[in-house]
């Protein structure tokens, strides 16, 4: 039955379970253990021959809710929630490399990802090969023969450059790796990485999924083989994992995640248009205009393009700070998927940590701003910008 719903009544339904006192909405299980009957029923549960919980670190009901949901969204047969979209991210990687072996990456990821890579996993001995995935024949070339995982987002900042999850899959097929694509930006809802062959997915929840700007909290969806390092050996072990109290901010915020992306998909793509047409802006990138690469998997791979655009100004370093400072209802800050309307500025905040050079060959540009675009009026959306860019000084 759930296996044929929409995945609009999925992430309202889907993953439930009923409880004792028949509440509409699941309770909160804020107890960090539980109890067992007897002596032998703490044994039967660690030796895993009985079920139940033991520990909220190995396992929670509010969690499990969660997990249940968006592995059901996702198509995996499970899910783990995690402390933050890094926690995630982390996991799987971890659960994939030893020392001595090499993964590949897409070369525009995620700060934090990219830190993650060249930084803490060089320490243990786990090489990156980073190249362009719009390359397909780059990527093929990156893989040696100690490379065990192959890792992107799509779309993914600071262009907006969306891959071909199904080239990917292939290649990761071909060559026996484990494919990972962080869905942070698109969310179950409108891009299903899974369906395309990837054999893991993660996710900041602190984006979309929970919605408002409360949480921070991330998910990685895999097969149950997969599952038993990431959960029972990785976050285990290493404790990256979600407050019962976070997972329950985020079932509730994922009840409105089809009608928030509706809101966010149709304003960005006002904006996007009127951005397009606008005398002081020279690029817009945003996978919902025909005019960007990534509009040709648009239909297949995305439903819709999400609620993220970048672009460029007209004008000089000072002059786009200047807009930033003076545009009106836009907050300045760096995350994506909220209720309220966000403005950044790559190269001095996302992209700070990049040097110079590395930032020219990354086309960070000094006029370069990214935008989520929120669930306000679209009208008030575009005066905001419509008033910045005719103060434009
Ligand atoms: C925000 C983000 C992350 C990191 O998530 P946190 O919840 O901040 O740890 C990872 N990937 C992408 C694409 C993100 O936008």
């Amino acid at each position: 039955m759930q296996d044929r719903w929409q995945l609009a009544t999925k992430v309202i339904h889907a993953g439930r379970e009923s409880n004792e006192s028949g509440a509409l909405v699941t309770p909160l299980c804020q107890s960090a253990t539980f109890v067992f009957d007897s002596a032998e029923q703490g044994a039967a549960r660690f030796s895993g021959s009985e079920q139940g919980y033991i520990y909220t670190r190995l396992g929670n009901p509010t969690t499990a809710e969660l997990e249940r949901k968006i592995a059901a969204l996702e198509g995996s047969d499970a899910a783990a929630a995690t402390a933050s979209g890094m926690a995630a991210v982390s996991a799987a990687l971890l659960a994939n490399l030893s020392h001595g072996d090499h993964l590949v990456a897409s070369h525009a990821v995620y700060g934090c990802t990219f830190a993650l890579m060249t930084s803490q996993l060089a320490k243990f001995g786990i090489e990156v090969t980073l190249v362009n995935f719009i390359d397909e024949a780059a990527i093929e070339a990156a893989i040696k023969p100690n490379t065990k995982v192959i890792f992107c987002e799509t779309p993914v900042n600071p262009h907006l450059n969306v891959f071909n999850l199904d080239v990917i899959a292939q290649i990761a097929k071909e060559h026996n790796l484990v494919s990972i694509v962080d869905n942070t930006f698109m969310t179950p809802l409108l891009q299903q990485p899974i369906k395309h062959g990837i054999d893991i997915v993660v996710h900041s929840a602190t984006k979309y999924l929970n919605g408002h700007g409360d949480v921070i909290a991330g998910i990685v969806c895999a097969s149950y083989e997969q599952m038993e390092v990431i959960k029972f050996e990785v976050l285990k072990d290493v404790g990256a994992v979600i407050s019962p109290h976070d997972a329950w901010l985020i079932l509730r915020g994922l009840k409105t995640l089809d009608v928030r992306l509706a809101r966010h998909c149709d304003n960005a793509e006002a904006v996007a248009n009127y951005l397009e047409h606008h005398p002081k802006v020279s690029n817009v990138y945003y996978p919902g205009l025909e005019s960007h690469g990534g509009h040709k998997l648009l239909g297949s791979q995305m439903r819709r393009a999400g609620g993220v655009i970048a672009f460029e100004l007209d004008a000089s370093l000072e002059q786009s700070i200047n807009f930033i400072n003076q545009i009106s209802l836009f907050s300045i800050a760096v995350s994506l998927g909220d209720a309220e309307s966000l403005i950044q500025h790559p190269a001095s905040m996302t992209h700070s940590p990049y040097t110079e050079e590395e930032r020219i060959a990354a086309g960070i540009t000094d006029n370069l701003l990214r935008i989520s675009v929120g669930l306000e009026s679209i009208e008030d959306i575009i005066q905001a910008l419509e008033d910045g860019l005719v103060n434009l000084k």
